[in-house]
């Protein structure tokens, strides 16, 4: 059977960032390294069905792991655009309040983001708002200068290409059917039964990570989460952009409500809802959903026209809670957690994932570090 040193499964943006991270630290230099990826191109999975924002990094509980990563990660993120090219704005985002109850929120918000490190958050009149966006209706309205928009697609292939140029190899067509312990690492079984051993391994499945981890003999099922999928559908806007920031309402329990993003060619599209799904392939968006956008929209933005909102696309989100349970923070589980050297597994890496995929990948390498 052959050996490699470290697989990674999975090339989405956090398989990728993680090879990346591992394949440049001095653990794994010189030595054999694969991402196996089930599908046939990189990036096919949630990592190109999101609203590629780089989140600033305010909403999220102090201490947790997605502010500390987000607001990390931001940083690098930024850093890493700049040094490969890679497209993206810094465009900025207002959040708004529509009424009373929620310009009360927005104290929070900005008191919230302050906790983790983002300091340049500014709360604005209802006219200074208009002043940036002419066309927003709020009561009042937080900006955030460090969100931006970034080339998700093209942040992938810059980390596989300096996986590959590390000396890594990305494997297509390769869907991991399941792993077992033994002395000196792990047995990887494909679907055709091709066997692989890994001396490391690290499970960035997205939204199949949990499942596969219960196929892993050795490692205790009762440490493997609940695996849970909320789907978020997105509308597109026919016609120019009426914004040049992004729009968010105040957040909601599941999600960050029908906000307003931009792609990198000025194009709007409103989403994602929430609507919890069974299966993680539950992917096509039910025009009949954007009746609800309307009204969601028309609360900051009156003058969307009617018939403007097109179906667009669909994301889920890899979710640890139930409906109805309290938010979870992301889950990068170690030796430290199961026992077992050589694995981690990342489960539940949903917004912001993306923003944080350099964190995530730099943790990922100091838990491997020792090779
Ligand atoms: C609607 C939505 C909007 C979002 N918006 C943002 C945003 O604006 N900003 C932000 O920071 N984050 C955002 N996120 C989160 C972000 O998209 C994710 O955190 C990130 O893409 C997760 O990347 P990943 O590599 O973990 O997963 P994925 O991209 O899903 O990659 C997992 C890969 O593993 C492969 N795979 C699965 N099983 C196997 C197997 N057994 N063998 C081999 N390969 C396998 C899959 O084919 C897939 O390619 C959003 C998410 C959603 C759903």
């Amino acid at each position: 059977m052959d050996r490699v040193d470290l697989i990674v499964i999975g090339a989405g943006v956090v398989g990728l960032a993680t090879a990346r991270a591992l394949a440049l630290s001095p653990a794994f230099a010189g030595r054999e390294m694969m991402v196996l990826e089930a599908a046939d191109a990189i990036g096919t999975g949630t990592s190109s069905r999101n609203s590629e924002v780089i989140h600033a990094g305010i909403y999220y509980a102090q201490g947790s792991l997605k502010a500390g990563l987000c607001v990390h990660g931001k940083a690098l993120l930024y850093a890493y655009c700049a040094e490969r090219g890679i497209a993206h704005r810094r465009c900025g985002k207002l959040i708004v309040a529509t009424d009373e109850a929620q310009v009360a929120q927005l104290a929070g918000i900005v008191a919230k983001g302050a906790a983790n490190g983002v300091d340049d958050l500014v709360l604005l009149s209802a006219d200074q708002a208009r002043a940036l966006e002419p066309q927003l209706r709020c009561t009042a309205a937080i900006h955030s200068p460090s969100t931006g928009i970034v080339d998700s697609h093209g942040l992938m292939l810059a980390l596989q290409g300096d996986f590959e140029n590390a000396g890594g190899v990305v494997a297509l067509n390769t869907p991991v059917e399941r792993a077992r312990r033994v002395p000196g690492g792990f047995v990887l079984t494909m679907r055709d039964g091709t066997e692989l051993l890994a001396g490391a391994v690290v499970n960035a499945a997205g939204l199949t990570a949990q499942a596969l981890a219960r196929r892993c003999e050795g490692l205790d099922p009762a440490l493997v989460p609940p695996s849970h999928f909320a789907k978020g559908n997105y509308f597109t806007l026919a016609g120019r952009a009426p914004f040049s920031r992004l729009i968010y309402p105040a957040p909601e329990a599941a999600g960050l409500g029908v906000h307003l993003t931009l792609d990198l060619g000025g194009q709007a599209k409103f989403g994602p809802d929430v609507q919890w799904v069974e299966s993680p392939d539950d992917l096509v968006v039910d025009p009949r959903r954007g009746d609800a956008f309307y009204a969601e929209v028309r609360k900051y933005w009156p003058g969307l026209p009617d018939g403007a909102l097109q179906p667009g696309y669909a994301g889920i989100r890899p979710k640890i809670q139930a409906p109805h349970e309290p938010a979870r923070d992301f889950v990068i589980q170690g030796p430290a957690e199961h026992g077992l050297p050589g694995l981690v597994n990342l489960f539940g890496i949903e917004s912001p994932g993306l923003t944080s995929s350099l964190a995530i990948g730099e943790r990922v390498a100091a838990l491997l570090g020792d090779g």
